[in-house]
């Protein structure tokens, strides 16, 4: 067992890293590296990724090594598995964290499976306890209370960290490239990508962006949508929606925020005609400043905010709107 601590790189459909790969390789520089002693690495696993090393070293990585295969093009489950699973029996790091993203709830706990790692998903910090073992905390009971977790055995442990939750900082370094070590095998991949569709949008990613706008089901229509595009594109902001709203069919399932939509963990969080829900509260509960608006003055949300305005969203929103435009010119 070695003493490094590795973070495996998230790579957007684009190819390019996600931000939560270098926030990962901040704080676990400085939670985690300096008191086991050994080195920080990153792992990069995709198609066409030699190259993104550098990137990777900007943020800390000593060593970066690289899976650089067809196998794993457009993000492939197994693929991933094989190559960080065989990586990690080869080099035995102590810890492995990955981004709390899609893909990364998708691999990350297979890879741990396969290597009988533990893993604790969804991290919102992570130290090392008294005795040098991974300690994180967590959101739990519909992010009502914080968990810590701390692992108990000399195996590899392994997290996934939720993104947002630490500054990304730079801290240049040239990293040692180790590439070649896995091969992978066709005959082990069930299942091939045959195609993939993207949807373009100029908007942040919801999960990753530090400003979010959301609307609830008291928007009424997919029409009246247009408020919440119009003040996430003034801010430079993610548009997301409550569960009721995507129900209703005013927007895309891909905006739904909440325990069975995405986490989100923006600086700031604005709810629209959104009542305040516990399954809402999941998904967006760690923001960091949060703003309401709703007409009912008992709306559970008010409960939660730090800044609510009791009103008509029809009433508020287009000169507020218009004032946010005006101060963004001066
Ligand atoms: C297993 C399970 C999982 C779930 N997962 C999720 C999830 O992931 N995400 C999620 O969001 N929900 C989820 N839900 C649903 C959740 O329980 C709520 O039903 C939902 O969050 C409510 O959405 P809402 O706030 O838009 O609607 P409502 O609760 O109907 O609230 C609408 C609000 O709009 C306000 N309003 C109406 N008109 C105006 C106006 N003109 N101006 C200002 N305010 C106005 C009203 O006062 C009200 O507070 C889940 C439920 C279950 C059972």
């Amino acid at each position: 067992m070695s003493n490094d601590v590795w973070v495996v790189a998230d790579l957007k459909i684009d190819g390019t890293i996600r931000k939560v790969t270098f926030e990962a390789l901040t704080e676990a520089k400085k939670k985690l590296v300096g008191k086991l002693g050994g080195k920080l690495c990153a792992v990069l696993l995709g198609s066409g990724v030699s190259g993104l090393e550098a990137e990777l070293g900007k943020y800390g990585a000593e060593k970066v090594y690289v899976v650089d295969s067809d196998l794993l093009k457009d993000f492939n489950t197994e693929g991933y598995v094989n190559a960080l699973g065989e990586l990690i029996k080869q080099n035995e790091p102590a810890v492995v964290i990955a981004g709390n993203t899609v893909f990364g709830q998708d691999y990350f706990p297979r890879a741990a499976a396969r290597v009988g790692a533990g893993v604790a998903m969804d991290a919102i910090k992570i130290d090392l306890s008294g005795d040098n073992k991974l300690q994180i905390e967590r959101y739990s009971h519909s992010s009502k209370a914080i968990q810590t977790q701390v692992f108990h055995d000399g195996a590899t442990m392994m997290a996934t960290v939720r993104p947002n939750s630490f500054k990304a900082e730079e801290s240049p370094t040239t990293p040692e490239v180790i590439s070649g070590s896995v091969e992978l095998n066709p005959a082990d991949i069930h299942v091939k990508v045959l195609e993939l569709q993207t949807k373009e949008s100029d908007r942040p990613e919801l999960t990753e962006a530090e400003r979010v706008v959301s609307g609830g089901r008291g928007l009424a229509s997919e029409e009246n949508f247009k408020y919440i595009y119009e003040l996430a594109d003034i801010l430079g902001a993610a548009a997301g929606a409550t569960r009721a709203a995507v129900d209703a069919g005013y927007c895309p399932y891909d905006m739904q925020v909440g325990q069975t939509g995405k986490a989100v963990s923006p600086n700031l969080y604005i709810a629209i005609a959104i009542s305040g829900s516990v399954q809402h509260f999941a998904g967006m509960g760690s923001s960091k400043v949060i703003v309401a608006i709703n007409k009912d003055p008992e709306a559970p949300i008010f409960q939660k905010c730090d800044y609510g305005i009791v009103g008509d969203l029809f009433d508020i929103l287009p000169p507020f709107i218009e004032k946010v435009k005006a101060l963004l010119s001066e």
